[in-house]
């Protein structure tokens, strides 16, 4: 956007994701970074004018929970329980170095671009790494720094330490919003949330945690400190607004009217729940949630766990596995899924004012779809959303805006030059997956 203050999009197929849930055919016009005007004809002449017949603009996907350094680590872990895949990754994790773990965001994070997100909710620690990798592809880094007990960690110096400094590192960053990142009740004790959440408060940024992924975890919690996860934690005086919690598989009732009353939002991980079998059958009670008033969102987790980024395949899975699992093939709509991957994250994220959507006010982090690519074709407004959700391969991504600037463009990253990338990408994955 440097070069061109103002740009308008012609003639594209817009899915909004706006209050009204608009689906038209007309003009989108940005300038600075920031939407100025939607609609079937904008009379304005922009700097820079792209005619976008042809394509179906929709606003970017935010995924809500992943760990996307771990990109370099697919396909290592598979076919195994929770425990046994934890200890997998925590071996690993104690070898890696800023510098694969910058190489493993490169990767994931270009996987997202290329899949039509524009912004991520991160998990792990060597966070500087992944927002430099935000910063190299242009996408947007809700980057949060993983804190734990400090006597089971593998990071060098105190975890909340960690985070204190990463967040003061990068508080002021346009694209990059630091926050705090808890692991779960398996690896934080009751000082550990608070001291997590006193950090959070003082320095306004989010909280997440992963909360209530696995019976193992819930049992084992209940055991130890005689309640359940999301119980326990409300006891603490821990749950409350500003906070995403990753997975919510095993919650009962009285947990959802309690998220839903604290206001936690929950980040759905279908994928990686049904590859660790983490449900058992079961599913994020997505609906009941809802229900009640939570914000859910969708999310892919890890490469490690799922094993890829491209929230396309999510939001069409997660629609799926409701219905099969509900016997309800009216359970989890198109329009509701493409709701929890696009504005309901936004709202999990604190940003509902300018995130998720295409209005006025709002950023321009959009995507053109192909509306060529066979996934795509035949599209029209009756059938724009179902297509994004149940058809649309990440094929048919063809350019991604962030805040307006062109990051993807003819399908290939603008801002990386991406065949010299990959040697390192190599270089890095070299020395990991020998360990596996
Ligand atoms: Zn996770």
């Amino acid at each position: 956007m440097v070069d061109h203050p103002s740009t308008a999009l012609r003639g594209a197929l817009i899915v909004t994701q706006d209050d009204a849930r608009r689906v038209l055919r007309g003009d989108l016009l940005f300038r600075n970074g920031t939407i100025e005007q939607v609609g079937p004809a904008i009379k304005e002449k922009a700097d820079l004018e792209i005619d976008a017949r042809g394509y179906l603009l929709a606003p970017g996907f935010l995924n809500t929970h992943a760990h996307v350094a771990n990109a370099l680590l697919k396909g290592i872990a598979d076919d195994r329980g929770f425990m046994q895949f934890l200890d997998t990754m925590f071996a690993i994790d104690a070898k890696r170095t800023e510098v694969d773990i910058e190489a493993g965001a490169l990767l994931g994070v270009s996987e997202m671009l290329l899949s039509g997100t524009t912004g991520f909710l991160d998990m792990y620690y060597g966070e500087d790494a992944v927002a430099r990798a935000c910063e190299r592809t242009g996408i947007r880094g809700f980057l949060g720094w993983t804190v734990l007990d400090p006597e089971i960690t593998t990071q060098k110096g105190i975890p909340l330490e960690n985070a204190r400094g990463f967040i003061s590192r990068w508080k002021h960053h346009a694209r990059v919003s630091p926050l705090v990142a808890l692991q779960g009740v398996y690896a934080c004790k009751d000082e550990t949330w608070l001291k997590g959440k006193e950090l959070a408060e003082k320095e306004k940024v989010l909280l997440h945690y992963h909360l209530s992924e696995t019976r193992g975890e819930v049992q084992e919690n209940e055991k130890q400190r005689g309640k359940r996860p999301p119980e326990w934690l409300d006891s603490l005086g821990f749950l409350g607004r500003h906070q995403v919690a990753a997975h919510g598989v095993w919650l009962t009732n009285r947990e959802i009217e309690l998220l839903a009353r604290k206001g936690v939002a929950v980040a759905h991980c279908p994928s990686s729940n049904m590859k660790l079998a983490s449900g058992g059958g079961g599913i994020c009670p997505v609906t009941e949630l809802r229900a009640a008033g939570a914000t859910v969102s969708l999310a892919t987790d890890s490469s490690t766990s799922n094993n890829g980024l491209s929230m396309l395949r999510e939001m069409h899975l997660a629609a799926l596995a409701h219905k099969q699992q509900r016997h309800d093939p009216e359970s989890l709509p198109a329009p509701v899924v493409l709701d929890m991957a696009t504005r309901d994250a936004a709202h999990a994220l604190g940003r509902d004012r300018d995130l998720g959507a295409l209005a006025p006010g709002f950023q321009a982090d959009l995507v053109l779809y192909d509306l060529s690519h066979p996934s795509m074709l035949p599209t029209r407004p009756e059938n724009a959303i179902s297509n994004l959700v149940y058809s649309a391969g990440d094929g048919a991504v063809h350019t991604v805006f962030v805040h307006g600037e062109k990051v993807v463009e003819d399908r290939r990253l603008v801002k990386l030059d991406w065949a010299k990338v990959v040697p390192d990408i190599e270089r890095a994955a070299e020395g990991l997956l020998k360990t596996g």
